[in-house]
């Protein structure tokens, strides 16, 4: 079958793609494939306990935002850095014009930022003090149910259209003639299918990020290591946090250690939040987070990342992490880690008994207690201590007892493909987009790079 474009992965930057370039030429016959399910055959997986498949939560149309808690970032430099092959002002633009979108489809709430009052001004001190860099930027928050209503409108949009959803399908390949791309094969049913376009757009997530290495490689095109963060989901009572969550929509902070010179983040806090799992098609589950508008806990959680680059003749990033993720999984059967920062900070394990003890109750219930330290790298574990007591300096009761640490959270930072401003690889009309170009880990940049590489296509097509 041939199609004007061929969107591989139907997460948030294939779907931003689409929706602009069917605004603006609806005759294009479109197709997304997917790993996953149709969103709503998702919903129903994760109501069902009992659903066997891959995960709903990170697979299907409407890729990982569908269920993410939606926090849209207003500014480039939140959500990857794809600024530095296209420069600062376009990235900005894009976001502010898929915000538009949102509006268009009936998601408008108002992006918020940080307050201006004395105890902001304290903070932002008390961030210099202690050498945290605090990047405040404006954030549009949908959270994890209205993530659902925004995906189920552009679905029901491009109902509308000549588009045509192949879902339960696996990317297997691209198809190639000469120096430039004619089509894909996927499987679905235990089918080979091939279909064909001169214009491709490979948008496969993180979930996809070792698939998208495999294909760079087998093609020739051209790529680099990127790194990979590493660290915890870390839950603590919204008391605590109460000064931050009510002052900023979102303090990110970011630290350099004073002994590794290591950088390390904070990264998606969700207030009155709830611990979550990632579990992915090999086995590997992770700690992650969100926040409903409607359902609330009395816990904020948020990840503490380290940033891990690696030298020559290290190149393998990726299984590195899920090395680290697998060491995991063996000590707890398959399981997320959780200990006390009180535990861990006298190095014992943490027991059931013990977490009972604290003021704090898990919002997450699917965890095995236990000791980090005999999963995590030390290197980074000592990055991620040194960071709660700098954060306990900011945000007092932070570094206590009643910390608790989900491991591991890791953030699989793809292969950077070489691309040009457009997005567009070494393999002509080949496009990469999102997280697994190696340039994105948000909503925001996705959108971006979904539009980039999209309105390339549709002035090739003129
Ligand atoms: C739990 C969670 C919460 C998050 N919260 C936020 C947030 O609040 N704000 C924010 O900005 N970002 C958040 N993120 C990150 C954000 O979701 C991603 O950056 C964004 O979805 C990336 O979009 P994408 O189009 O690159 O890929 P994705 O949305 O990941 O979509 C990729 C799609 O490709 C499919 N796929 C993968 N491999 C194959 C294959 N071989 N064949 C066919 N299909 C394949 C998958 O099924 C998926 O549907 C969150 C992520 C997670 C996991």
């Amino acid at each position: 079958m041939n199609y004007d474009i061929i969107y591989v992965g139907t997460g948030q930057s294939s779907i931003m793609g689409a929706y602009i370039a069917l605004k603006e030429n609806p005759k294009l016959k479109i197709l997304f494939i997917d790993k996953g399910l149709m969103l709503n055959e998702r919903i129903e997986a994760v109501s069902s306990k009992s659903f066997k498949g891959l995960s709903p939560i990170i697979y299907g149309v409407g890729g990982a935002g569908a269920f993410s808690d939606c926090k849209f970032n207003l500014d480039h430099r939140v959500g990857g850095d794809i600024h530095i092959v296209t420069g600062k002002d376009i990235v900005d633009e894009l976001i502010e014009e898929t915000l538009n979108i949102y509006r268009e489809l009936g998601c408008d709430v108002e992006p918020m930022n940080s307050s201006m009052n004395p105890m902001v001004d304290h903070i932002k001190k008390s961030c210099i003090e202690n050498h945290v860099q605090l990047v405040d930027t404006a954030t549009m928050h949908l959270g994890t149910d209205g993530a659902r209503i925004l995906y189920t409108k552009f679905i029901d949009f491009f109902n509308n259209y000549n588009v045509v959803f192949e879902t339960e399908s696996e990317f297997l390949d691209i198809i190639k003639e000469n120096n430039s791309i004619i089509g894909v094969t996927y499987k679905k049913d235990n089918n080979e299918i091939n279909a064909y376009s001169s214009y491709v757009v490979v948008a496969i997530g993180r979930s996809g990020a070792s698939k998208m290495e495999s294909i760079a490689k087998k093609y020739s095109i051209e790529f680099a290591h990127g790194g990979v963060d590493v660290g915890v989901r870390v839950e603590i009572p919204d008391i605590i946090m109460k000064d931050i969550n009510e002052n900023f929509y979102e303090a990110k902070m970011v630290y350099y250690t004073k002994y590794y010179k290591d950088k390390m983040r904070t990264f998606c806090s969700n207030p009155s939040g709830f611990v979550a799992l990632e579990k992915y098609d090999d086995g590997i589950v992770l700690a992650n987070g969100h926040a409903y508008k409607g359902k609330k806990s009395v816990n904020t959680n948020l990840a503490l990342l380290c940033t891990q680059s690696f030298t020559e003749p290290f190149n393998e990033p990726f299984e590195y992490a899920k090395s680290i993720a697998r060491m995991t999984s063996m000590l707890t059967g398959g399981k997320i880690l959780c200990q006390s920062y009180g535990d861990l900070s006298v190095g014992r394990r943490s027991t059931s008994e013990r977490l009972s003890r604290l003021n704090i109750k898990p919002t997450l219930k699917d965890f095995v207690t236990g000791d980090i330290s005999l999963a995590c790298p030390k290197r980074i574990l000592d990055n991620i201590m040194e960071f709660i007591e700098v954060h306990g300096k900011i945000t007092p009761g932070f570094a206590s007892s009643d910390l608790l640490l989900f491991f591991p959270e890791i953030k699989f930072r793809s292969v950077r493909v070489k691309i040009n401003d457009k997005m567009e690889t070494s393999l002509n009309n080949l496009y990469v987009a999102g997280d697994s170009s190696g340039y994105g880990s948000g909503l925001n940049q996705a959108a971006v790079m979904g539009i980039i590489a999209t309105r390339d296509i549709l002035q090739k097509l003129l």
